[in-house]
C-alpha cells in the first residue's frame, strides 16, 4: 500500500504533465471504485484547467479552474501512469488500454494520465476547493508530518492522553497524517522505542525525539522516490513505487543494525499488521 512518500512521488511525477493544463477529455470507465464516483464526473472534469496538484496526507488534490478539487486516493493497489508527455522529460508512447484502467485524463499537452486499480480500494471525488477541509475524507486527518503543526509540543500533549501502544498511536491518521506501517516501524526503530510501549508512558524527551525522526524517515524516502523519478524514463510510466532500503521493516531474523546491539529483528502482529523491531535496543 502506498504511504506518504509514495504518494508524494506520484504527485511530483504527475505535476509536469498536469499543472497548468486543461483536461481536454476525461474517460470514466465504471461508476465507482471503493465508493461511487461523483455525479457526471467526466463532464465536470472535461474542459477544466488543473491549477495546482497538491497532496494532503495520502490524497492527491487537483485544484481545477471550475472551483472544484479532484480528490484522488490510491487505496491498496491504485497506480498512476503518465504516457505521451510532450515536455521531453519522459518518452512513453500511449499504451493500449488494459484491464482496470478505470479513469483516463487526456491533457491538452498530449499527456495521458491513467488511474488503474485492480482491487478498487482507491477513490475519486470532487468537492468545492474552498470547502475542501470540510470534506469527509479530509476533515478527520491530523497534521502533516512535514508541516509546522506537527511539532514537539503537539505530539507530547496528544500522546499524553493515549493509552494505546505507540505504534498504534502513530498509525492513527487523526494524530499524524499519512504515516503507515513501514515508516512507523522505521521511526520507532531509530528512536529506539519499543512499539508495544503505551504512548502515554513515554517521557516527554522520547516523544519529542520522534518528531525530527519521523520527518527524517519520510524526507529520506521522498528523496529516494525522487531518484526513482529520474530513472523513470526507462520504466513503463508507472509512478510512485521505488526501491528503498529499510533498516528494520521486512527484516525479520536479520541482525540489528544499531551500533553495539547484538539483537535480532523480530516480527509481531499489532493492529492487524506486522511490526518489525529489535527487542533488545528498542525499549
Ligand atoms: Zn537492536
Amino acid at each position: 500500500m502506498p504511504e506518504l512518500p509514495e504518494v508524494e512521488t506520484v504527485r511530483r511525477g504527475l505535476a509536469p504533465s498536469m499543472e497548468g493544463q486543461v483536461i481536454t477529455r476525461a474517460e470514466v470507465n465504471r461508476p465507482d471504485l471503493r465508493w461511487p464516483f461523483p455525479e457526471r464526473m467526466a463532464d465536470r472534469l472535461t474542459g477544466a484547467r488543473v491549477l495546482a496538484l497538491r497532496r494532503r496526507s495520502k490524497y492527491l488534490l487537483a485544484d481545477l479552474s471550475t472551483g472544484e478539487t479532484l480528490i484522488i486516493h490510491l487505496g491498496m493497489s491504485g497506480r498512476m501512469t503518465v504516457s505521451g508527455d510532450p515536455l521531453g522529460q519522459f518518452h512513453h508512447d500511449h499504451p493500449a488500454p488494459v484491464k482496470h484502467d478505470h479513469v483516463v485524463l487526456h491533457m491538452e499537452n498530449g499527456a495521458r494520465v491513467t488511474f488503474n486499480d485492480a482491487r478498487r480500494f482507491g477513490a475519486m471525488d470532487l468537492a468545492p476547493t474552498d470547502q475542501l477541509d470540510a470534506h469527509w475524507l479530509i476533515k478527520p486527518i491530523g497534521p502533516e508530518p512535514l508541516g509546522n503543526a506537527f511539532n514537539e509540543d503537539y505530539l507530547i500533549a496528544t500522546l499524553a492522553t493515549r493509552n494505546t501502544p505507540i505504534k498504534a498511536a502513530l498509525l492513527d491518521q487523526r494524530i499524524v497524517a499519512g504515516l503507515g506501517n513501514i515508516y512507523v516501524c522505521e521511526a520507532l526503530y531509530r528512536a529506539r522505542i519499543n512499539p508495544k510501549r503505551k504512548a502515554r508512558s513515554l517521557s516527554k524527551a522520547r516523544v519529542a525525539s520522534l518528531v525530527p525522526i519521523v520527518r527524517d524517515v519520510l524526507s529520506e524516502a521522498i528523496a529516494a522516490g525522487g531518484s526513482s523519478l529520474r530513472d523513470y524514463r526507462q520504466a513503463d510510466g508507472e509512478l510512485g513505487y521505488f526501491q528503498h532500503g529499510f533498516q528494520v521493516y521486512d527484516r525479520e531474523g536479520a541482525p540489528c543494525q544499531t551500533e553495539g546491539c547484538s539483537g535480532t529483528i523480530a516480527r509481531i502482529p499489532q493492529s492487524g499488521r506486522s511490526t518489525f523491531y529489535c527487542p533488545k535496543c528498542q525499549r
